[in-house]
């Protein structure tokens, strides 16, 4: 019977065979037997860079999610081929922003009388699918992470009067707050509903897309404040796909390195309690045994679950028949533009 060790030797065997013309990449998310065989760890934007960048690359295995693996094949170059182990493993965040909903939605919007005279830039984040970040290039705007969310708003803003974020609605409240815009200058759209249940664009400077992360939406202010009266001195980290009240009462909220740093930079002894991913968080407590790493709640992304040693070495086994990750010429150009608007702002 196959072990994770047996799966293990079996993946390096396969790696030494295919050389250095070979990479496997995995999100930080992965569990720890997918980490232990990876060649890089990272978020989905500085492994896709990452993975274009290294020369003698050609062949990619994107230990992670569908809108990753897709990031990778956007930023690679034409001779590389990404393949993602497990196709079927997607993003719920992603899904809640479909093109027709997309589509309608800017057209509802750019035809209302309230909306004339004024001019809208598409910001998307990272987390989304590749036909959306190609709507974004066609439409002037770009793309961003949770890391650089707020320089990207910024730019969006010299561009146009008013952005429409997408797909997670928290991320971009939680960028715009912290920018210093009120709550009356964002609105919910609801692409379901009549008029994206938004009556008036009056004074609204951000229109948030309905989309969020459900393993993110799983920690509560309620688990912020239980760990804050119970443990006294404990420190309550945060990614910025929680909710606003959850971010607003944590010590601190940023993206997966921004929170790697935080708890790497805590003294020793500390107490901190995080919310993200399960498995990050299980990393973050063996890479920090001086300090108590502590879950606020336990919240396991099962699409990322997906991935396991099998489908890893299945992959590498049959590279020649695998089929890569599809990304025909006409979303890779414009999805590439509102990338690349993004690393010109770093
Ligand atoms: S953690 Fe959230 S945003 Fe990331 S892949 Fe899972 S569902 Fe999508």
């Amino acid at each position: 019977m196959e072990t994770t060790e047996s799966l293990k030797a079996a993946i390096l065997e396969e790696k030494k065979r295919l050389g250095p013309s070979t990479m496997i990449l995995g999100h930080h998310y992965q569990r720890h037997g997918i980490v232990e065989i990876a060649d890089r760890i990272g978020d989905s934007f500085g492994l896709a860079k990452a993975a274009a960048e290294a020369s003698d690359v050609k062949y990619i295995g994107f230990c992670g999610v569908r809108f990753m693996a897709e990031s990778a094949a956007i930023l690679c170059r034409d001779d590389q081929k990404v393949f993602h182990p497990e196709p079927e493993a997607g993003c719920p965040m992603a899904d809640m922003a479909p093109m027709d909903s997309v589509a309608e939605s800017w057209r509802l919007i750019t035809t209302r009388a309230d909306y004339q005279g004024r001019k809208m830039v598409p910001v998307t984040y990272m987390n989304s699918h590749a036909p959306l970040k190609a709507f974004t290039g066609e439409h002037g705007g770009v793309v961003c992470t949770s890391s650089n969310a707020t320089k990207v708003m910024d730019w969006a803003f010299e561009q146009g009067d008013l952005v429409l974020f997408f797909p997670d609605q928290y991320l971009g409240r939680n960028t715009a707050k912290a920018m210093g815009l009120r709550d009356e200058e964002m609105k919910v759209w609801y692409p379901s509903k009549p008029d994206g249940g938004v009556d008036s664009l009056d004074g609204v400077r951000v229109l948030l897309w309905n989309g969020h992360c459900p393993v993110h939406m799983k920690f509560t202010a309620r688990d912020v404040q239980f760990v804050k009266n119970q443990f006294e001195g404990a420190k309550v980290v945060v990614h910025p796909e929680c909710t606003e009240d959850v971010v607003q009462l944590a010590d601190a909220a940023g993206s997966t390195e921004f929170i790697l740093n935080y708890v790497k930079n805590l003294p020793p002894k500390s107490l901190v309690f995080v919310a993200t991913e399960f498995n990050m968080v299980k990393r973050l407590q063996t890479e920090n045994p001086d300090k108590r790493v502590e879950m606020l709640t336990r919240s396991l992304c099962p699409t990322m679950y997906m991935v396991d040693l099998h489908k890893v070495l299945r992959t590498l086994r049959h590279l020649d028949t695998e089929a890569p990750v599809p990304m025909p010429p006409e979303i890779k150009e414009p999805a590439r533009e509102a990338l690349a608007r993004m690393l010109s702002l770093a």
